[in-house]
């Protein structure tokens, strides 16, 4: 696992509930995605162009993913 180590970090983002830093974003990250936190287990969507993490209302989280 030592290549991802050597990968680039552009930034580590912080939670937005309890400000833990738990988003490591790679040089080579794009978009969006959900990620829970290691410490507070609030989901947050991380926009990793804008370098920022947003919690995810508790409604979203009922909602089935539909994927086709
Ligand atoms: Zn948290």
């Amino acid at each position: 696992m030592e290549d991802m180590i050597k990968m680039n970090i552009k930034g580590i983002i912080p939670c937005p509930a309890c400000s833990k830093k738990f988003v490591f974003a790679y040089s080579d990250a794009r978009g969006h995605a959900s990620v829970p936190c290691v410490r507070c287990g609030r989901i947050s969507m991380v926009d990793y162009e804008k370098m920022s993490a947003t919690l995810m209302p508790p409604l979203s989280r009922k909602n089935k993913v539909n994927a086709k």
